[in-house]
């Protein structure tokens, strides 16, 4: 560690709804909190379009909006927000070391990880236009579920977000179409969720198959689906697809030093935003595989900020 590298009181680690909420709180409190975006500022909800869940916009506001609100929120008490990515930990040393972009090496006496997760895609060319264009492809159905009202869509994947989200669309859309990979019976999602998606009349279960393409040029129109046991191929006619095919929290870069469950979620003292390191702790989706959502993000980053401040409260004490 050379003399001259920069010595951060509280260190936010990404820059979606958690991580601001954290700075507008640590900025507040005087922590004089430093952010480092990421790749993807404002993390998630950028790559959504009208957001219309998040309390305090009776009218909806897009994601990159609310993002831009949020920032500048966090900047008006003095949090500095810097474009770039952690690449190296060390947090077990006092204080904690990190470095940017691999180059930069800098120490913190608090870290706030929210790094978020991002949603796992199927890789098909046209779902990445359609995505990026907000023509109705979408991993949240919670989110997005609502601009299909009364219309067709279909949803892939067969673990219990799956199967969750496919319940949540039937209450608003005509029909169903859930996308399974796998035979009858060899559903992932737990029994209790495949027997509500079973049971749901306007779901339909398409068992053995998989997505060929997404057809639409503007907006989706209709999904070519085929059977991996057959090899037929059938079209169905829908205006929105929903992925939801898992998440991967953003936590590589812990592993070793930060407890975390099998699929990489940071584990958290229950009732607190604690890591298994002091002065360390964990907010938004990076520790949060249930709710996943904005408003859930934010609260937790709100106490993350808090737990930093009683954190450097206690450790001037001694
Ligand atoms: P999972 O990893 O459990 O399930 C992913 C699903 O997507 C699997 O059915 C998998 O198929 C399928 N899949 C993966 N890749 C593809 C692909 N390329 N094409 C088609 N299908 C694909 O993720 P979830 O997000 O559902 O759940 C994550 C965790 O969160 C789980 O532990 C779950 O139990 C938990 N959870 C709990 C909830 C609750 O308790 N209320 C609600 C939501 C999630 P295959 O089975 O063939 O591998």
């Amino acid at each position: 560690m050379s003399s001259n590298t920069e010595h951060i009181t509280c260190l936010i680690i990404g820059s979606g709804p958690a991580g601001y909420t954290a700075a507008i709180y640590a900025a507040r409190a005087d922590l004089k909190p430093v952010m480092y975006t990421g790749l993807t500022p404002g993390g998630q909800l950028t790559e959504t379009t009208e957001v219309d869940n998040f309390p305090g916009y009776p009218k909806g506001i897009t994601g990159p909006e609310l993002m831009e609100d949020l920032k500048a929120q966090a900047e008006r008490f003095g949090t500095q927000v810097r474009f770039g990515l952690v690449t190296k930990a060390d947090l077990k040393a006092t204080p904690k070391r990190l470095w940017i972009d691999e180059t930069t090496e800098i120490t913190a006496d608090t870290v706030i990880i929210s790094t978020g997760a991002s949603a796992k895609w199927l890789g098909i060319e046209n779902e990445t236009r359609l995505r990026m264009n907000a023509g109705g492809v979408s991993a949240c159905a919670v989110c997005d579920g609502f601009f299909f009202k009364n219309q067709d869509v279909a949803i892939v994947g067969a673990g219990d977000t799956a199967a969750e989200e496919a319940t949540y669309l039937s209450k608003l859309c005509k029909k169903v179409y859930m996308i399974v990979r796998r035979g009858e019976g060899e559903m992932r999602a737990s029994k209790a969720m495949q027997h509500r998606v079973r049971n749901t009349a306007n779901i339909e279960i398409l068992w053995d198959s998989e997505t060929a393409d997404i057809l639409g040029k503007e907006a989706v129109e209709g999904a070519i689906i085929k059977n991996n046991k057959t090899g037929t191929s059938r079209e169905i006619k829908i205006t929105g697809f929903f992925v939801a095919i898992g998440h991967k929290p953003n936590t590589d870069i812990f592993k070793g030093q930060l407890t975390m469950d099998e699929l990489g979620y940071l584990q958290i003292i229950p009732g607190s935003t604690k890591t298994n390191i002091e002065g360390v702790f964990a907010v938004g989706d990076c520790a949060d595989k249930t709710y996943r959502q904005a408003v859930t993000a934010a609260g937790s980053g709100c106490m993350g900020a808090l737990d930093a401040e009683r954190y450097l409260g206690a450790a001037a004490l001694h």
